[in-house]
């Protein structure tokens, strides 16, 4: 009985590692995604945690999925795209803006010193800090509250990940962003954004827009009313 148990439960994470690969060679590296070190995060993070049950058995598929809250995770190319800009190095403070499942959280502890990471919805934080710590990133910290004002409390942050849609940059956070920081943020309407990329350089910030996305909305004091 456990013999079987023990086996079955293997194969099903073999099954799961096998998608994962698939994943980053057909929907990552094949789309240009190129930084190996982001490729091993997702090859790596069991995404399928995060997902909620009903919707487990399409945690590699190559779309967004509802989490609860009326929220999204996007899809793994986007998440990808994402935190490739942000160019996270192992010595980095990292701040995310939109917890959502948490898993995007789960990537950046891979590739970071410390993640911080805030959502608005206290059942999407909870639940979220509890798959962070069965997994184990004691390197992952989950607070609930307004994230468009980051999180002055932490500062000052080497990159800033936003991932909700803001209708323009929020001062907060450019002012949390350390020298030679890097903030990545879809900005737009509550319809389509494109993603742009802050960087602090001599105390200026030089702001680059990259490809077309679709997020929810960052609703708060520097994002989007209710
Ligand atoms: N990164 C997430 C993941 O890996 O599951 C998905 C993020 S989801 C696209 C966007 C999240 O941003 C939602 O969970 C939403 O509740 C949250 N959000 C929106 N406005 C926010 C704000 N002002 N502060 C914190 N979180 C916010």
């Amino acid at each position: 009985m456990f013999t079987h148990l023990f086996g079955s439960n293997n194969h099903d994470s073999e099954a799961r590692a096998q998608q994962r690969e698939r994943m980053v060679e057909e929907q990552l590296r094949s789309r240009g995604i190129g930084d190996e070190r982001v490729l091993a995060a997702m090859a790596k993070v069991p995404r399928e945690r995060f997902i909620p049950n009903e919707d487990a058995g399409n945690a590699y598929g190559d779309y967004p999925l509802p989490i609860g809250a009326g929220q999204t995770i996007s899809q793994p190319y986007i998440v990808a795209a994402m935190v490739e800009a942000l160019e996270a190095r192992p010595e980095d403070r990292v701040l995310e803006v939109g917890t959502g499942t948490g898993y995007e959280a789960a990537i950046l502890g891979e590739l970071a010193s410390e993640v911080w990471t805030i959502e608005r919805y206290l059942e999407l934080a909870d639940k979220a800090r509890q798959v962070l710590s069965e997994l184990g990133y004691g390197n992952v910290y989950v607070v609930q509250g307004d994230g468009s004002v980051g999180l002055p409390q932490q500062l000052p942050f080497d990159k800033i990940l936003v991932a909700a849609a803001a209708p323009r940059i929020p001062e907060s956070l450019v002012e949390q962003l350390a020298e030679g920081g890097r903030l990545v943020i879809p900005v737009g309407t509550r319809i389509e954004q494109q993603v742009q990329v802050v960087r602090k350089i001599g105390g200026e910030t030089v702001v680059t827009a990259h490809e077309l996305c679709r997020f929810v909305p960052l609703v708060g004091a520097q994002g989007w009313e209710q």
